[in-house]
């Protein structure tokens, strides 16, 4: 067996054996655990420090997630999108492709709760399906792999899937959706790392929550990803009580730039079923990319999205006063420091159409030309 294996059979998957090592309640746990299980790895128990910490919160089963009867399984509606089993395809040109059920650690907040911790990878027929469909809808340049966690495929099938993928004339990109990196830093493998590259380009996309989750070794099967040329992005949940302060925000976002990850989305937590309990107001996030925004690093500015529920998709929002006025003359901006600075448009020969403004501009906007005093 290889090591991350045995790595992985040696996580906390039992009430008791929760019990005995944090103190809990194990019947309290094991009535949670009836319908989305519990997993931790050794590397997420080591990492807590204490009972209550943004670690166990994103791991350790609570009473709450019984509690919002009325919420539902699926908001973002991707069983409504799913043309062929395990594929949601919602957006032009790029699909979600789930290739597994099954997670190093089942985060307490999770969207897919109605699917994940199931037993299983994807079959070969299932897979067969999704290739069929791929090949047929030429639309589709970049697939997404995600699941469960597709870095829980054993190497031989995670490797049928990129070749087959692979065969594909129009697909661009793949990318990999994945926790493992942040909670197996085992499973990074020097053999994992050279099936990766025969398939690029392949992004991936980390999940990480807090800087607690930045170890040493995990920052150096980070590096191994990077030094194989993948590009590494990272996907962050606003929780409350795990990361719902600017100053731990910060804090990761740095311990991501270290571990060579570029920040990429920063979630409003989605309405599902069992996770109410960690939702934050909408406020807390925008505060959060403010106090970033200019402060910091650019590149340490993940964008903040709402998955809207009902099937949206992921909508950027951006705190609203940067942009204080546009007309054809010119914009007026407001920077990080809430000093007003004017944009002068070009002039143009005939009236024209002025776009709607009701959100703030991209980050990296031009303020060249800008001036004080307005
Ligand atoms: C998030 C997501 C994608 C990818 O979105 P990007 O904004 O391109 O990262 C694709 N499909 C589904 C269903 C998604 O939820």
């Amino acid at each position: 067996m290889e090591a991350w294996r045995r790595i992985l059979a040696d996580s906390i998957v039992k009430p008791k054996d929760l019990a005995d090592r944090l103190g809990v309640d194990a019947k309290e746990i094991e009535a949670i655990v009836g319908d989305y299980p519990m997993r931790i790895t050794p590397t997420v128990m080591a990492t807590m420090k204490e009972k209550g910490d943004a670690i166990w919160k994103q791991v350790v089963p609570d009473i709450a997630e019984m509690d919002d009867f009325g919420a539902e399984d699926d908001p973002l509606e991707e069983d409504l999108m799913s043309p062929v089993p395990h594929l949601v395809h919602r957006y032009p040109d790029r699909v979600l492709l789930m290739v597994t059920n099954q997670c190093p650690i089942y985060c307490r907040f999770c969207t897919r709760k109605r699917l994940v911790g199931k037993p299983g990878f994807l079959k070969k027929g299932e897979l067969d399906q999704a290739i069929a469909y791929l090949r047929e809808h030429t639309e589709v340049r970049d697939v997404i792999l995600s699941g469960g966690d597709p870095l829980l495929l054993p190497d031989h099938l995670l490797e049928r899937i990129l070749k087959a993928l692979r065969t594909i004339p129009h697909l661009e990109l793949i990318r990999l959706g994945s926790r493992v990196p942040g909670t197996l830093p085992e499973r990074i493998t020097p053999e994992l790392c050279a099936i990766v590259k025969k398939y690029h380009p392949i992004y991936m996309n980390l999940h990480f929550n807090h800087p607690d989750e930045l170890t040493p070794a995990v920052k150096a099967a980070c590096g191994m990803l990077a030094d194989a040329g993948v590009p590494l992005g990272a996907q962050t949940v606003l929780l409350k009580g795990v990361n719902d302060d600017p100053e731990i925000m910060k804090r990761l976002m740095h311990q991501l730039l270290l571990a060579r990850i570029k920040p990429y989305y920063l979630y409003q937590a989605d309405l599902t079923k069992g996770t109410n309990h960690f939702r934050t107001t909408v406020e807390t996030g925008l505060n959060i990319i403010k106090s970033l925004q200019g402060h910091t690093s650019g590149m340490a500015v993940p964008h903040f999205v709402i998955d809207a529920p009902g099937g949206g998709g992921k909508i950027p929002l951006l705190p609203g006063d940067y942009m204080v006025h546009m007309d054809a003359e010119g914009v007026l901006l407001k920077n990080y420091e809430n000093k007003a600075f004017h944009y002068p448009q070009p002039k143009q020969e005939s009236a024209r159409e002025l776009p709607m403004v009701s959100v703030a501009p991209s980050p990296g906007s031009c303020s060249n030309g800008a001036h004080d005093d307005l």
